[in-house]
């Protein structure tokens, strides 16, 4: 077969061969596309025999989406969602200005460090300094401290979501090398939420991929303004809030246009240890960009962490010893609730120690149980061991030998 240069294949092949792809596999591609090769001289192409001529794997891969490698802020994505939030209900919403009210949330993931290659730049994905030829040319023999340093070990994203819950969509990329602290949460947060409260039109003069807190020039701040917490002499008349956060932008205003902006009124994200650091600072820092910006802890987190430590420990909850095993007990022996409570939560769900399992936080916390709980008679008096059987039935060094009851009296404290 001759070699063509220039030549293209048609969308619908490359399409085609995609879905055959999807639901059969790559295996399935290969057994169509045959074992020929470009130097075989007589292939005779037909759907009777293998060997179709389809487009090779990293045709079919050039023209998937490029995945989203850069961190920081996704232009197109914020510039989306800054015209989905147009329709969210308004903070302020005058000819001059109109202001959604916005919450973030951030959250990372642990991945397998690596690096992957992207066909559609030729680059290795997956490390902060980018890896592709003239990296590879100029650094034959990487050091192996520079590779450590420079993989990201975890994949974050930042998700903004209106207030009033009608459109989110995903912002910003948060990867996170290993010596990642709690002041690069600090600070990617507080850059995160400047470009956020830019301006539409003002974002969408940027032409870049992803956009830094440099490129942003979207202001309408006075210093007299905001230190007397009131609008000065110079802005009365001009605007009716001291803070830029509640301003339209010097641009659209002598444009003449209404400046559409969002306001970072809170930022979620899990308690670990970076991240609580990020979050007293917030909290702490009230100036400036991020002066109308709280951080609260994320919800799922708390209760994800809550959950597990009910199925393992004896939580005090306003006052009362709290277990998942509580639950159990009456979910076997109670026959005021035992039915109802084993139409309401499973057993297994009562017993899985998983806290990335939500399914069984959904199931345990759900309104029937709780209310299975209060109507039932056994509840106040519930008596059960306080270490599972497996701690000191076993002969295990280190095991308790003997039994340890508790009771949960009226009050619920815990006797031992
Ligand atoms: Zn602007
Ligand atoms: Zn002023
Ligand atoms: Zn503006």
């Amino acid at each position: 077969m001759e070699s063509v240069v220039g030549f293209e294949w048609p969308i619908e092949i490359v399409e085609l061969s995609e879905s055959i792809e999807a639901h059969g596999g790559e295996r399935v591609c290969n057994l169509i596309r045959g074992v020929g090769n470009s130097d075989t001289k007589d292939v005779q192409c037909g759907w009777d025999k293998i060997n179709i001529p389809f487009p090779s794997k990293s045709t079919r891969h050039r023209r998937k989406p490029s995945p989203v490698k850069e961190n920081g802020i996704i232009t197109d994505n914020l510039v989306n969602f800054m015209h989905l939030a147009s329709a969210a209900n308004h903070l302020i919403d005058n000819p001059a200005l109109q202001l959604t009210p916005v919450i973030l949330s951030r959250d990372a993931m642990a991945i397998k460090p690596s690096g992957d290659l992207d066909l559609s730049s030729d680059t290795l994905i997956g490390f902060k300094t980018p890896v592709d030829i003239n990296f590879v040319k100029e650094n034959p023999y990487p050091e192996p401290k520079f590779i450590k340093e420079n993989l990201y070990t975890e994949a974050g994203a930042i998700i903004a979501m209106t207030a009033d819950k009608t459109a989110s969509l995903h912002i910003a990329n948060d990867f996170l090398l290993p010596k990642t602290t709690g002041e690069d949460v600090y600070q990617t947060v507080t850059d995160t939420v400047k470009v956020a409260q830019a301006c539409l039109s003002c974002i969408s003069s940027i032409q870049d991929d992803t956009i830094s807190p440099d490129q942003v020039n979207c202001s309408c701040s006075c210093k007299d303004c905001e230190d007397g917490d009131s609008v000065c002499e110079q802005c009365d008349g001009k605007y009716d809030h001291p803070y830029s956060q509640l301003r339209p932008c010097a641009r659209c205003l002598s444009n003449g246009l209404q400046c559409q902006k969002l306001i970072v009124i809170g930022i979620s994200m899990d308690c670990e240890s970076n991240n609580s650091a990020a979050m007293k600072r917030l909290d702490s820092d009230q100036t400036g960009d991020i002066k109308f910006t709280r951080s609260f802890p994320d919800a799922v987190h708390a209760g994800k962490k809550l959950y597990r430590a009910s199925a393992n420990w004896w939580l005090l909850l306003d006052g009362y010893r709290v277990n998942n095993s509580i639950i159990r007990c009456l979910r076997q022996f109670d026959d005021s609730v035992c039915h109802q409570l084993r139409v309401a939560v499973s057993d297994s769900s009562l017993r899985n120690r998983d806290r990335m399992d939500f399914g069984a936080i959904i199931e345990c916390t759900n309104p029937k149980v709780a209310s299975c709980i209060q109507s039932s008679r056994c509840a106040p008096s519930v008596t059960m061991t306080l270490f599972p059987d497996p701690f000191w039935k076993t002969k295990t060094s280190g095991t308790i030998t003997t039994a340890q009851d508790m009771c949960l009296g009226i009050y619920c404290y815990l006797f031992i």
